[in-house]
């Protein structure tokens, strides 16, 4: 065991590329794993090549955090696709790779670089924050961390989120999203957001939960984060992505649903999106490889333009209904989203006219105006 300097996962080696020694947040995290084993060099190079090359190599990657200077834009757009409905929010990119290993994860299909990488060129990771921000300064940035990765997963060893909000609840323009499954909040709950920040957890139902998404939070924690931080003037998100639906799902949904407002002041909430599962076809087999064939990656999806396999539309439109419905009764002003769905599934599942991007764009930037 080690790392009883922090409380987050558990990282047995660091590997620093050359590049990235000398910066100051590399000597924070060194500190912070003080028994870890540190490999850089040709030493690094030399176990990334053993790595690749085991049976697993994305599970054992999870143990191992890879120091890296990230080169290209820090900021991005969500990658959506012109048949669907984009909801403008930007990515900013900290690092990639995720130490939970939820069998559904995405991630197992997108990289082939198996360990946990974190930017820690983070002075330019701000200046290119700020640059960003300052070249188009008439909108509201919406900016998320955690695309490629959990917002909150390695912030015990990085501590990058408190230094994240820190930026942000000084900006007139725009607002960050820390989005996890983790509860690890507790460095935030010190500082003041000022209503630029919103922490939002991604939701399941409590039979996904504990059995898919292993080595989360139980829904427990991140429903008391959520409440602790609201205490603490954060604005709140929830993400219901992926909706599975297995049998009983509508129970099993509707039970988180009903807890999420038994658990926090429904004012705060900024949003609560909902995303039924989809897949690219290869995800299907590299789970099935990891974990013994997984009953909801079945036949029943058809393949999308964009090569994903999802629900058929109608099917889509019963769940977001009944979920949708659910939300409403307990605070009919909530404001719900659909990631990645077109203008007619948005209204036939929710009765909402959004029609392009962005009628979603102003419905979600809203929800920081009233903040
Ligand atoms: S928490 Fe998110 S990124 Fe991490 S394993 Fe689960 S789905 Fe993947």
């Amino acid at each position: 065991m080690n790392g009883h300097a922090h409380m987050g996962f558990p990282i047995d080696e660091v590997w620093i590329d050359e590049d990235a020694r000398d910066e100051p947040l590399t000597g924070e995290i060194l500190r912070r794993l003080p028994s870890c084993r540190v490999r850089t060099g040709q030493d690094a190079i030399d176990a990334y090549e053993r790595l690749i090359l085991e049976s697993d190599p994305f599970r054992h990657g999870k143990r191992i955090l890879r120091l890296i200077r990230h080169r290209g834009a820090f900021v991005k757009p969500c990658p959506g696709t012109k048949e669907h409905v984009c909801c403008g929010l930007q990515i900013l990119h900290i690092g990639q790779g995720c130490p939970m290993d939820c069998r559904y994860c995405a991630l197992q299909a997108y990289f082939n670089r198996p360990a946990l990488e974190v930017f820690v060129n983070v002075d330019e990771m701000l200046d290119g924050l700020r640059q960003r921000l300052t070249t188009d300064p008439n909108r509201l940035h919406r900016i998320c961390t955690g695309e490629f990765t959990d917002s909150l997963a390695l912030d015990p060893i990085t501590d990058l989120a408190s230094k994240l909000v820190h930026f942000f609840c000084q900006q007139q323009n725009a607002s960050l999203e820390i989005k996890t499954k983790t509860d690890f909040v507790e460095p935030l709950l010190d500082l003041d957001p000022r209503g630029r920040v919103v922490l939002s957890f991604s939701m399941n139902a409590a039979e996904i939960a504990s059995n898919e998404e292993r080595g989360a939070a139980s829904l427990k924690r991140r429903l008391q984060a959520a409440a602790q931080a609201q205490k603490k003037g954060y604005l709140l998100g929830f993400h219901f992505d992926p909706i599975i639906p297995f049998p009983g799902w509508e129970q099993g949904y509707g039970r988180t649903i009903d807890r999420i407002f038994r658990a926090v002041d429904p004012q705060g909430i900024s949003w609560i999106s909902l995303g039924i599962l989809r897949f690219v076809p290869e995800l299907k087999e590299i789970a099935r490889a990891r974990f013994g064939p997984l009953p909801y990656f079945h036949d029943g999806f058809v393949r999308g333009l964009d090569g994903k396999q999802r629900l058929p539309a109608q099917r889509r439109i019963e769940i977001y209904q009944k979920l949708g419905d659910r939300i409403r009764t307990h605070a009919p002003e909530t404001r719900i989203y659909l990631c990645m769905e077109s203008p007619y599934v948005w209204k036939r599942a929710l009765d909402m006219k959004i029609g392009k991007d962005q009628d979603l764009i102003e419905y979600l930037d809203q929800a920081m105006r009233d903040g």
